[in-house]
């Protein structure tokens, strides 16, 4: 499933061919994925210029000329693919631009969403509204953090995949940055102190970087939007190592809760 890196590395390749250009031709190719798409989309979309890409969370932005904003999420297993060589059945929305590139969604599972957005209403769109700060920007702070935290009840393994907390981590990048932050994922959110909440923003924004930096990082279905279907190669300190060393020696365990699996270090994380 792509995580923010993967989105944030999907909005840079994009941004490559996007950026500044004109589109030329948009083609939408189903009615919906996980919910409608505009009917106007297409439309709205022929022949604007598109001003800047961004992202929010898990979705990706393109914004232009005209005061919209396609809004993006690539659900499980969304991926843009750049002047693909075969439009296939799970190519669900094609845009060619003046300088004649061609950016294609696919999205075999369908779980991912397209939205047009008034630009200037953007905070306004119902997955926005409620939504806690990014953990890459000023707002993620220690103290943030734990006003956030201090009103509510829970373990912080569930607290910081909660989005009204911090936006956008998913499992794995909430397992890594607690087992870099040396905090047990069962420990009470309210019960973590000023010096370790400063030490658990610090290991978020470093494990996002960090793979960030690699190019983003994937299980399966991902693909750079570069146009080559593709796997990043990560590792991981704890995550998918259940019985493997941590750096200490100590075999990493898992844990299964709700569903998801938790991978931590019961010497190294208290
Ligand atoms: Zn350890």
């Amino acid at each position: 499933m792509p995580e923010l890196p993967e989105v944030e590395t999907t909005v840079r390749g994009l941004e490559r061919v996007l950026a500044g250009e004109r589109l030329a031709a948009v083609e939408v190719r189903r009615p919906d994925l996980r919910r409608p798409i505009p009917v106007d989309l297409r439309q709205r979309l022929t022949g604007a210029r598109v001003t800047a890409l961004g992202r929010r969370a898990k979705y990706g932005l393109i914004h232009t000329d005209r005061g919209d904003t396609l809004v993006f999420h690539l659900g499980m297993s969304g991926r843009w693919r750049i002047d693909p060589e075969m439009i296939g059945p799970h190519d669900h929305l094609l845009i060619e631009t003046e300088g004649g590139h061609r950016a294609v969604l696919c999205d075999p599972r369908r779980f991912g969403s397209l939205d047009l957005v008034e630009s200037d209403a953007l905070d306004d769109f119902a997955p926005f509204a409620a939504m806690g700060p990014e953990p890459l920007g000023g707002d993620f702070t220690a103290e943030r953090l734990g006003r956030s935290l201090a009103g509510r009840r829970g373990r912080i393994k569930a607290l910081l995949l909660d989005q009204h907390v911090v936006a956008g981590l998913g499992n794995i990048y909430v397992c890594e940055a607690l087992h870099l932050a040396g905090i047990a994922p069962r420990t009470q959110g309210r019960r973590i102190g000023p010096e370790r909440r400063e030490r658990l923003v610090e290991a978020v924004r470093s494990v996002l970087a960090a793979a960030i930096a690699a190019g983003g990082s994937s299980l399966r279905d991902f693909a750079r939007p570069d146009g080559e279907l593709g796997y990043f190669a990560k590792s991981w300190r704890a995550y998918g190592r259940e019985g493997k060393p941590c750096l200490c020696g100590a075999p990493i365990r898992r844990r299964v809760d709700s569903g998801r699996s938790t991978f931590y270090c019961p010497r190294c994380q208290r």
